[in-house]
């Protein structure tokens, strides 16, 4: 479902420099569509595009959608995956990935060090049980 998240932040860069009807009505459109999919997490694997876009991380996780490239996650990152579901039950998925984006940049301000910068956003730090 990664086309979702996609749409949605065109959309919402149309939004932005436009204001016009046709894509504030598709916006909130696929908002209600991807609120109509809360309900259940479910796990997507693929060993191809993961790798070549996530390069470096074992799962991302969109709204109730994670994606990964091992068919077998550790309880650990499960757990840590489906923190983020729930973040994003709370947040909503465009909320959630602003937040998380801005917090990042903030960190990368302040620490000037990408590792650094990504361990200390307030998702993850939660995510992580920190
Ligand atoms: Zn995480």
């Amino acid at each position: 479902m990664l086309v979702f998240i996609l749409l949605e932040l065109l959309l919402f860069i149309w939004v932005l420099f436009t204001w016009n009807i046709l894509p504030i009505i598709l916006f909130l459109l696929v908002f209600g569509l991807e609120i109509l999919n809360w309900s259940k997490i479910t796990y997507h694997y693929n060993t191809y595009w993961y790798k070549k876009i996530f390069r470096g991380y074992i799962a991302t996780t969109f709204g109730q959608h994670i994606v990964t490239y091992k068919y077998f996650l550790s309880f650990n990152i499960k757990k840590h995956e489906e923190v983020h579901c729930q973040q994003y039950k709370k947040w909503s998925v465009f909320g959630f990935l602003i937040i998380y984006l801005f917090n990042f940049l903030f960190n990368l301000l302040k620490y000037w060090n990408f590792e650094k910068a990504y361990k200390n956003i307030y998702f993850e730090k939660e995510a992580n049980g920190l």
